[in-house]
């Protein structure tokens, strides 16, 4: 029995009339006899305007309870497309993921899935029913609710994919495929008919938010194609598929993030892995991290951190630092990266500070693996240095 996996985005939720057409495009596909499982995100803007709310009640909202707020905008969603469907005659259920049993670890706001119980999602299939799944959400083992992390949808509809035993996946989003930066920033920005899995790990890492980084990973490791396409137009869009698969490029697109915070941390007696683990061990991801030996003695790391997590970050040094040492905090940093598989052999490294400094833009900190050159600069020149590296890189190429 194939089965098709598809997931719905916010935008593609958002409102009644988007939800009547996803419903009578399935009630087509039903007719001709397709098992479907449809994944949806909250209405667009709903988790953000959560996320509001709990900031209204706590400073910084985490743990259980914001788990418990911040599914529920994906339960809107779960219901009203089966009630939508049910409208034009389709047998659809909704389910929850506790219902379901897609289990994730105790993470909290952040959980990580570690399985997916089918067995329900197959009997009611069997019994000719769509079923209606809400994305972002997981149960962990005590029972407790828990999420997968913003954008984390695409995951959820990746993994019940290779739960499944599917081979490919469909994200329905507002934009019809993966370009070579983001359509909204950068109008000259390229489609791409496909794209490999290491080149969109690293896209969606360095900020590419159409595709949650872990959606790819774990499309890499069960081998299931993704085809990130539109809920407007219906069209063809990308397909991120396996390296050996894909035509190389030596610069696949362009990427960036604001909202970066820099640790600074000088001590006479520091050790980089107690530093890196005191910080680590909170749970935050260190983004990039240089470490100095002063020729007068003493060391500097530098640690990249998101803004959300800085002040537990510096809480957590502060455990380990003596009263001489030093820390220090720069707010308001962005990191701009250029992706593709060829960026480090072809000496492509030299061309983005020359394209960087010509823009008058000041390079914070820099970071190059085979795939992946990355740039921290001020939050104010994100815009003008993916602007700047999209055109000499790829426009003018
Ligand atoms: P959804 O709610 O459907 O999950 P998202 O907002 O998470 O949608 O992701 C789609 C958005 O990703 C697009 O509207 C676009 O602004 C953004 N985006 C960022 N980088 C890219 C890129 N390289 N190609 C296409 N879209 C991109
Ligand atoms: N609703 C969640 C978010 O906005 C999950 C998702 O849309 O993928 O982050
Ligand atoms: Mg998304």
């Amino acid at each position: 029995m194939s089965i098709t996996v598809e997931k719905y985005g916010g935008t593609s939720v958002k409102d009644s009339a988007r939800l009547k057409e996803i419903a009578a495009r399935i009630a087509e596909r039903k007719k001709e006899n397709e098992d479907i499982v449809v994944i949806v995100s909250a209405p667009s803007g709903m988790t953000d305007s959560l996320i509001k709310r709990a900031k209204e009640i706590s400073e910084v909202p985490k743990g259980r309870e914001f788990d418990v707020l911040l599914s529920t905008g994906e339960q809107v969603s779960i219901a009203l497309l089966a009630m939508a469907l049910k409208e034009v005659g389709v047998k659809a259920i909704s389910y929850t993921a506790s219902q379901l049993g897609i289990v994730t670890c105790g993470n909290h706001n952040e959980a990580r899935i570690q399985s997916v119980n089918t067995d329900l999602i197959r009997e009611k299939i069997a019994e000719g029913y769509v079923i209606i799944v809400p994305g972002f959400q997981g149960v962990c083992e005590d029972g407790n609710i828990t999420t997968l992390g913003r954008g984390g949808s695409d995951t959820s509809a990746v993994a019940i994919a290779a739960a499944l035993g599917c081979k490919s996946v469909d994200i329905y989003t507002d934009v019809n495929g993966i370009y070579s930066a983001n359509p909204q920033i950068i109008p000259g920005a390229i489609k791409h008919k496909e794209v490999s899995f290491s080149e969109m790990i690293e896209l969606a890492g360095s900020g590419a938010k159409v595709l949650h980084t872990r959606s790819v990973e774990l499309g890499a490791k069960y081998g299931i194609e993704i085809h990130l396409r539109s809920a407007f137009d219906w069209q063809e869009g990308t397909f991120v598929r396996s390296d050996e698969k894909v035509e190389s490029a030596v610069i696949r697109g362009i990427s960036g993030f604001g909202n970066l915070v820099r640790i600074s941390y000088k001590s006479d007696k520091l050790r980089l892995s107690e530093t890196v683990n005191t910080i680590s061990k909170k749970g935050i991801n260190i983004d990039l991290i240089t470490h100095t030996m002063e020729t007068n003695g003493g060391d500097e790391i530098t640690c990249i951190v998101k803004e959300d997590y800085f002040e537990e970050a510096v809480e957590a040094l502060n455990t380990i630092s003596s009263p001489e040492d030093e820390i220090l905090v720069e707010k308001g940093l962005a990191k701009v990266s250029v992706i593709g598989l060829g960026v480090r052999s072809k000496g492509i490294a030299a061309s983005v500070f020359e394209i960087l400094e010509k823009e008058g833009i000041e390079i914070h900190a820099v970071s190059c693996s085979e795939i992946n050159i990355s740039c921290i600069i001020t939050e104010e020149d994100l815009n003008k240095a993916q602007n700047a590296l999209h055109k000499k890189l790829i426009e003018e190429e």
